[in-house]
């Protein structure tokens, strides 16, 4: 049982993370004060060599994987014994913001500088992970450093992904830097920690600053085709209509009330539509959309999909038109490690702030590591109006400072856990 002991605790330095943020914010920054380091680019390269520098500086030792993952490693007084993973990733979107995953992997490294500075060996090595390609921006799809890591994503599949110029990962790879340092081995992992920022509302509105993430929200997708009748706008009169559209908008209200039926966890959205005949004067005669569902809770994730089917049939009936309703994914809700929660409950409670429990709405590495049957936790700090993926994003240094020396204490207590 890891136990938070406070004659071990290490006491980061907040000056310096908060340094260590914005100086590699720095790297591809944009105009309106965001970062613009898309996965495999000369800015992505950039900030992970910076990364690297930094912890080639304490002494870690580098390795990577084909993927284009980066571990860093201080090795434990108890090699042989599996390590403790603290990370998340460098890459943004194309107008991201300076916190969303930097804050993690700046994190990590704040530790492994506390632990240095203080002359601590810990008994099991630390080692920090910069994921690859988390956003998915230019390379879909996201958190691919973190699938093909623990094997849920084909490792040649995504090395042949290419970008809107058809340029593939394999062949960014190939210029990389990272050519000469060793591959990781393998290596059993005790536990897998990661901080990120909310990218929510919910911790700022309750001016709670440490959220502890339960787990991920469970997820349907699917594809729904709807199929009437194309024919001319001019002389179809309304009641001889099979229109696929205005059953499709139908079918986009049960979206939102599906969700809202299920609240406040409850998600719905319909991302993309594309209609044919694509005509001024022509009733379209065919509709393809995607529906994205999502809750905290697997059995409300089921009565949503049951929900959502019979308003579907319900429509076709009532407007004459077919609707084929194809799930693409469905991943349940994850939970994280219960032991690792506690733990980082007990470090927030000793350094006295307060914590909110919450699952996560989106997608992040540690849900692959979870899946991967590591046993897995992950802190949240509030976010400024919610906001994410967006220049604009924002924490307080405050929040940042708080979050990392959570983590930090929940890390150095598995560090140093006796075996
Ligand atoms: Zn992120």
């Amino acid at each position: 049982m890891t136990t938070i002991n406070s004659s071990n605790n290490i006491n980061i330095d907040g000056d310096q993370l908060w340094h260590s943020i914005h100086e590699m914010a720095q790297i591809g920054a944009t105009e309106r004060e965001g970062v613009c380091r898309l996965a495999f680019s000369a800015e992505d390269r950039a900030g992970r060599d910076r990364f690297i520098d930094d912890c080639q500086e304490l002494g870690m030792e580098i390795s990577r994987d084909t993927i284009g993952n980066i571990f860093a490693r201080m090795e434990g007084e108890q090699p042989t014994l599996p390590a403790v993973m603290v990370g998340s990733h460098l890459d943004s979107q194309p107008t991201g913001g300076k916190y969303d995953g930097a804050y993690g992997v700046l994190s990590a490294l704040e530790i492994a500088r506390s632990l240095y500075a203080a002359g601590r060996r810990p008994t099991r090595s630390l080692e920090i992970v910069s994921f690859a390609n988390e956003e998915g921006a230019r390379f879909a799809p996201p958190m691919m450093g973190s699938g093909v890591f623990t094997g849920k994503l084909d490792l040649e599949k995504m090395l042949d992904t290419t970008d809107f110029e058809e340029r593939t990962i394999r062949g960014e790879l190939s210029q990389d830097t990272t050519g000469d340092f060793m591959t990781r081995p393998q290596r059993a992992i005790d536990s897998f920690f990661e901080i990120h920022i909310e990218q929510g509302p919910i911790l700022e509105a309750a001016e709670i600053p440490i959220g502890i993430v339960t787990g991920a929200y469970a997820q349907r997708w699917y594809e729904v085709t709807l199929t009437g009748m194309e024919s001319h706008a001019g002389p179809t009169p309304m009641s001889y209509r099979k229109d696929a559209l205005v059953a499709g908008a139908e079918l986009i209200l049960a979206v939102e009330q599906t969700a809202l039926a299920h609240g406040p966890d409850g998600r719905g959205t319909v991302g993309t539509l594309s209609l044919s005949p694509f005509s001024r004067n022509v009733i379209p005669g065919s509709v393809t959309l995607t529906i994205d569902t999502r809750h905290s809770d697997n059995p409300q994730l089921d009565a949503m999909d049951a929900m959502l089917r019979q308003a579907a049939a319900e429509i076709a009936q009532c407007r004459s038109v077919s609707i084929q309703v194809d799930e693409l994914w469905h991943s349940p809700m994850r939970p994280f490690d219960p032991e690792l929660i506690h733990s980082l409950e007990q470090a927030a409670q000793a350094r006295g702030f307060n914590t909110l429990h919450l699952a996560s709405g989106a997608g992040h590495d540690a849900v692959y590591m979870a899946t991967s049957g590591v046993p897995t936790a992950m802190l949240f700090v509030p976010t400024k109006d919610g906001i994410s993926h967006n220049e604009s994003e924002s924490i307080t240094r405050e929040d940042a400072i708080a979050g990392c020396q959570v983590l930090c204490d929940a890390v150095v207590a598995r560090l140093f856990a006796e075996l």
